[in-house]
């Protein structure tokens, strides 16, 4: 231990904050033009780690929750600001779900000790730098609203598509009409017969779909299992998978994970899952809620290790308070900045 990172002068501080998306966006479950968030900031020896808890409506937190979680939180109590390990296990310990929040602190102090060591995130975890080629979102919409979306999307090779609405056939052949990418689309738990599901995984496989992301409620295991066995398309985990814990449960069922640092408390966690996810055979997404470019520079630190990327948070909002890494060209890449690579803009 360094005596100089011995933890006394510490500030952890946050406040909350609105994302204005730049079009609504429809899923399955509902509909939005607004995310609230939660940025937080770490001060230490002249140095500030950024970090945000991104919470959409449809999970559980709340800027309340997060706030009374961060409250709870003393980081004079730790002897070594650089033991992300230790630091983030005891945060962990405070109280169980809250999975935004802890992320929150997580990116920080990865930003914060990017800092303090002058090198980026990914070079902490050893991670190749990679160029990956994201994935541009479109919620259910009408056919001309998608036909504009996918104008915007022009310069990203894969659209990921949502569906789950009764007009599923009709927005993949919309787009189909106007152009022949790759897609990934996702399901958002929005289907419920496994037979009808299977007809349309077939008919999706002719239309280059490349996967399907969380076809039916998370519990359903049984019937995701069925699908992924007989899908000729991988079947995807999303709302079904938050944690390193869960992997077990869902590993059979499906034949990959996405992962997002709110749901997984961070970039520590993050990073086993995928270990723990290649162990298992099962295939990565590295994915976002809508975010500024705080957590999804944070993302991007491990998007080399993905099979796929869908880092566009950033893109769908129109206040964003940071810059970093975007997508803007359709392509991810951390850049060669201290810790997440971010500055705040003022
Ligand atoms: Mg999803």
């Amino acid at each position: 231990m360094s005596a100089s990172n011995i933890v006394k002068n510490i500030k952890l501080s946050w406040y909350p904050f609105t994302l204005e998306l730049k079009h609504p966006f429809t899923i399955s479950v509902n509909s939005r033009t607004t995310t609230p968030v939660v940025l937080v900031e770490i001060k230490y020896e002249g140095m500030i780690g950024y970090g945000e808890a991104s919470l959409p409506p449809y999970l559980s937190e709340t800027q309340e929750s997060v706030q009374s979680f961060l409250s709870k939180i003393d980081l004079s109590v730790y002897d070594d600001i650089t033991n992300l390990s230790s630091i983030l296990s005891g945060i962990d310990k405070l109280s169980p779900g809250n999975n935004a929040a802890k992320a929150s602190v997580d990116i920080a102090l990865h930003d914060l000790v990017g800092k303090i060591k002058g090198i980026p995130v990914y070079q902490m975890y050893d991670i190749p730098k990679l160029e990956m080629s994201s994935s541009f979102t479109i919620g259910i919409d009408s056919p001309e609203i998608l036909i504009q979306k996918l104008h915007e999307a022009d310069k990203f090779k894969y659209i990921k598509v949502k569906l789950g609405s009764h007009n599923d056939k009709k927005i993949i052949e919309t787009i189909r009409d106007h152009t022949s990418k790759p897609l990934f689309v996702d399901v958002n738990q929005g289907w419920n017969n496994r037979e009808v599901a299977l007809d349309f995984a077939l008919w999706l496989k002719s239309k280059n779909v490349l996967l399907i992301e969380q076809p039916f409620i998370a519990s359903n295991i049984n019937d995701t299992r069925w699908l992924k066995e007989r899908s000729p398309i991988p079947v995807i985990a999303d709302e079904a998978v938050r944690r390193l814990s869960d992997l077990d449960k869902i590993k059979d069922a499906y034949s990959g994970i996405n992962i997002k640092l709110m749901k997984s408390t961070g970039i520590l966690e993050a990073f086993k899952m995928i270990n723990r996810a290649r162990e298992m055979n099962l295939n990565v997404m590295l994915g976002c809620m809508t975010e500024t470019s705080c957590a999804i520079s944070a993302a991007a630190q491990l998007s080399s290790l993905a099979d796929w990327v869908d880092l566009d948070g950033n893109i769908l909002i129109k206040n964003d308070r940071f810059c970093g890494v975007n997508s803007l060209n359709g392509n991810v890449i951390p850049n060669d900045l201290p810790g997440l690579g971010i500055q705040k803009i003022i």
